[in-house]
């Protein structure tokens, strides 16, 4: 990978009170070297520096009871401000299960946004006025609860920069990928070509190359349809004229 003379074009910024996690998992392999090569830049911020008491407390109990302890507005918008005002292009992203569920597409044009800033919730998330009032986009990871936004922040970057230009050694291999064509990927094989007296599919090493991308093509029709109904809906009204026929 070049190594990049001027400033990276992609920018992360997170908001957290545990900066020490940080860069964590996205040192290694495709993200570290990146990041080393100065592809993309990725800045932590500690929360609890703008807390407004000498305790640094950053949450507080919650109007009407319940249990635990939610993140404070005033705290938070203080850090949102001083990192990312309102004035300044790019997305302002809060992970809550809350929010709408991530998929490549929007990472897509998350990776093609120079300034991304992730703020992760902790305790039993943040006050909902800062969301209104900072007009922060609300982002979800999946249907179960993580005990903080960290980690949903590094799966963000960690898909956001295997996209950006000369991260991924060949291009083309981000095209035949999970949900870029609208499908799951067809399944993988290497060697040995027996396994436990399994074999690889026969077409794989005839060297045909046509029929080999046939193969590819119905094996990841076969396995969306089967593992993920909506997925396949939406291909279906893409791929399929109204009378069932195919279109390409
Ligand atoms: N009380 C919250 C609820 O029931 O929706 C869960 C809070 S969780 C323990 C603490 C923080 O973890 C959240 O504020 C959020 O930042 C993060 N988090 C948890 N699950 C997440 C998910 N599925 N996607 C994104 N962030 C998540």
């Amino acid at each position: 990978m070049n190594a990049h003379p001027q400033a990276p074009a992609w920018r992360a910024t997170v908001l957290t009170l545990f900066p020490e996690m940080f860069p964590g998992p996205l040192a290694y392999s495709l993200a570290g070297r990146a990041l080393e090569a100065r592809v993309w830049m990725l800045e932590t911020v500690d929360i609890r520096g703008f807390a407004r008491d000498k305790h640094g407390s950053v949450d507080d109990s919650p109007f009407g009871g319940g249990p635990g302890m939610v993140m404070r507005p005033d705290v938070l918008a203080a850090a949102i401000d001083a990192v990312h005002p309102a004035d300044e292009t790019g997305a302002r992203i809060l992970f809550t299960p809350r929010g709408r569920r991530l998929d490549q597409r929007r990472v897509r044009e998350l990776a093609a946004t120079p300034r991304v800033t992730l703020i992760c919730g902790r305790y039993e998330g943040v006050d909902e006025r800062v969301i209104e009032a900072r007009g922060l986009e609300e982002v979800s990871l999946g249907d179960f609860v993580l005990s903080g936004g960290e980690p949903a922040a590094m799966a963000l970057i960690d898909a956001c920069v295997r996209l950006l230009p000369g991260v991924v050694g060949e291009p083309a291999a981000l095209e035949e990928e999970s949900f870029e064509r609208g499908l799951l990927e067809n399944p993988q094989y290497t060697r040995p070509a027996v396994w436990e007296d399994r074999a690889v599919p026969e077409v794989l090493l005839s060297g045909h190359h046509g029929r080999i991308r046939a193969w590819r093509r119905a094996a990841a029709e076969q396995a969306t349809r089967e593992r993920r109904p909506g997925l396949w809906a939406r291909y279906v009204k893409t791929r399929y004229d109204k009378n069932g026929k195919k279109v390409d």
